[in-house]
């Protein structure tokens, strides 16, 4: 007898089961779902994130459920819309073989009358986020003052969020004698607090030591300088070059700043923050999700929904302030049975939180220092030669190799692998040679790579256009870019007022600049540039970015990495196409570039012109991201 039909699960749910692929029940599956099954019962329940805890309520739920009435019988809250919409989908998975029976999820962002009209339509099960819910309710659009069940998932991440009231408000719009099933993965006082109040009895279950972390996780730490905690970033993502992973930062706008600092760097980046709109959060989900993202940076309140398999690293670029808050982030990783790393960026003045961490999670940390540069080289060497081995050829390729062998002719196997791998490994190369360890101990002076490149003069110019004509610095910057023939560096420090704007190029571009916008129009009006008397130009600062503009909430779209101009950044092309529909004005440029971008096009002009080595790129990276095509 198969291990879940001696739980007690019914035929149509097996055959889900089956589907889903699922071979042994978890353990706080083992656990629950007799319980919940045979009593009417209700039930704490503690377990680690990743542990299976939506099919330990789901199943008896879906069981237990009256799919010829109509009416709304359970009530499942959670945390967030991401979570929200991942248990819709779940049930529905589970309950595929029920005819009749009926999920609606109901959450904020969304079409309240829509879900309105869903829940009227039969909706058995709701799942809902408390905000929404409240909404519904206090609107006469649901009705649960019936339901026999009802269930808190990931209780302590909706109290952290401050749905306490909520929560109480809306539990007391449900009957005394329904079962309450509270899931968490922790047990602070709120919750505690929530249970007392609103449970009757309830059984518990805990699964693994209480508040512990996964078995499936280690944790490390690595100590270094404050100042170099971005460099260690990156130095840790180029020693792991399959990595997919979490970075949690503190801040929101900590968050931005490194996501958009990875993205200028070349790596396959976004952020996740509050300040983006549902759809741009949406946008980096799916992408991280479909794996074109490897370094997710998120705070802690916008990664509580992520829930995706197979996350190698959590990151920890600066530890949270609550110690609890640990346990959540490493919890992204080492789920469903998979191993993961939780990696601790610290100082020495943190070190102390670390055993306070180990004291919590029941588990020791492992003290590991940063790879140096040959270490890296190293790595990465072997990893492009996997590569080389394991790709598979296209026969396509045939046509074109009498061609290729031309090229190639008279060198010999060595040197053509030599030359090969060196295509790609001479960046970490020259980045690396340069490079100073990064052990805390090394000396307290910053090294030659914190200061900013000398490199050749810039010219400042006022042109006539401004905010008034509905660019911002980063329109202004794609418009000069586009119309100059420009890359994507060579115009910076865009600073943009009403009616007019400055902007530098180097002053090697300075005859073309004069000569080609002085003889365009925008919109039938002349545009004037000169070069500007007030002398911002300089040098080109040390990011070649614009410091004075305004930095609106997108992620750079067009800063991506100097190498192979494939790489992508995200939520850049959603957030502007939107800015630009609203704005009318130069609609038509953001969804150009949007293409383009999509497009290979300028895909070997960039290499061109990098070869080329006439203008100095970004050199503080080694830009080794690329897209994983698996
Ligand atoms: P939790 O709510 O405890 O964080 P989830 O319910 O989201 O965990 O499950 C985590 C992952 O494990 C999901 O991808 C889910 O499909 C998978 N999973 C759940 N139960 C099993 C099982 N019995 N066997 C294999 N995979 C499972
Ligand atoms: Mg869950």
């Amino acid at each position: 007898m198969n291990k879940f039909e001696q739980l007690g699960l019914n035929e149509s749910l097996l055959l889900a089961i089956k589907d889903l692929g699922f071979e042994n029940p978890s353990e706080v599956q083992e656990k629950a779902i007799p319980v919940l099954l045979e009593q009417n019962t209700d039930l704490v329940a503690l377990a680690q994130t990743g542990t299976g805890k939506t099919a330990a309520f789901g199943f008896p739920l879906i069981q237990k459920i009256d799919a010829e009435n109509r009416n709304t019988q359970a009530l499942i809250l959670s945390p967030t819309r991401e979570l929200c919409l991942q248990i819709t989908n779940e049930i529905k998975l589970y309950s595929k073989y029920i005819k009749g029976l009926h999920t609606v999820a109901v959450y904020g962002g969304a079409s309240i009358t829509e879900q309105a009209r869903e829940v009227k339509r039969g909706a058995q099960i709701i799942v809902a986020t408390p905000g929404r819910m409240q909404d519904m309710i206090n609107r006469g659009l649901v009705n649960i003052k019936n339901i026999d069940f009802c269930i808190l998932d990931e209780a302590d991440e909706m109290l952290n969020m401050g749905f306490y009231d909520d929560i109480c408000s809306i539990l007391s719009d449900t009957p005394e004698e329904k079962n309450t099933w509270l899931f968490s993965a922790t047990m602070p006082a709120e919750v505690a607090r929530i249970g007392k109040q609103f449970m009757s009895n309830p059984q518990e279950i805990t699964v693994g030591h209480k508040n512990s972390g996964s078995a499936t996780v280690s944790h490390e730490f690595y100590i270094v300088n404050a100042r170099d905690r971005y460099e260690a970033l990156k130095r840790l993502a180029d020693a792991n070059p399959d990595i997919f992973s979490v970075v949690f930062c503190r801040t929101k706008r900590d968050t931005q700043a490194i996501a958009e600092k990875l993205i200028e760097d070349g790596y396959n980046a976004a952020a996740l923050h509050g300040d983006l709109s549902q759809a741009q959060r949406d946008g980096v989900m799916k992408s991280f999700r479909g794996r074109q993202i490897q370094m997710l940076v998120a705070t802690d309140v916008a990664a509580r929904g992520i829930d995706v398999d197979n996350v190698t690293h959590v990151v920890n670029y600066q530890l949270p302030d609550e110690i609890e808050t640990y346990n959540h982030r490493s919890g992204r990783t080492g789920r469903a049975g998979k191993l993961g790393t939780s990696i601790v960026i610290v100082t020495k003045s943190e070190l102390r939180k670390i055993h306070s961490i180990e004291r919590i999670i029941k588990q020791k940390f492992e003290e590991k220092t940063i790879p140096n540069g040959i270490e890296i080289c190293e790595i990465q060497l072997l990893h492009l030669a996997n590569k080389i081995k394991d790709t598979e050829v296209d026969h396509e390729i045939d046509n074109y190799l009498p061609a290729i062998n031309e090229v190639l002719d008279g060198l010999s196997k060595e040197e053509l692998i030599k030359k090969m791998v060196s295509v790609e490994f001479n960046r970490f190369i020259s980045y690396y040679k340069k490079k100073r360890d990064l052990s805390s101990q090394s000396s307290g002076e910053r090294s030659s790579e914190g200061r900013a490149p000398q490199e050749g003069d810039a010219v400042r110019y006022f042109i006539n256009i401004g905010s008034r004509d509905n660019f911002d610095w980063m329109s202004l910057k794609d418009y000069l870019k586009e119309t100059l023939e420009l890359g994507r560096d060579d115009v910076f420090k865009v600073d943009v007022k009403e009616g007019f704007s400055f902007f530098n190029t180097d002053a090697e571009h300075s005859d073309k600049v004069m000569e080609i916008l002085n003889n365009v129009q925008l919109e039938g009006r002349r545009i004037n540039v000169e070069i500007s008397k007030n002398d911002g130009g300089g040098r080109r600062d040390h990011n070649g970015r614009n410091s004075g503009g305004e930095r609106r909430g997108g992620f750079g779209g067009e800063r991506r990495g100097g190498f192979g101009g494939e790489r992508k950044s995200f939520g850049g092309d959603r957030d502007r196409g939107s800015r630009s529909e609203s704005r009318g004005g130069f609609g038509g440029r953001s969804s150009d570039r949007s293409e383009r971008r999509g497009g290979s096009d300028d895909r070997a002009p960039r290499n061109e012109r990098r070869s080329g080595g006439t203008t100095p790129r970004r050199s503080d990276s080694p830009a080794p991201r690329r897209p994983r095509r698996s």
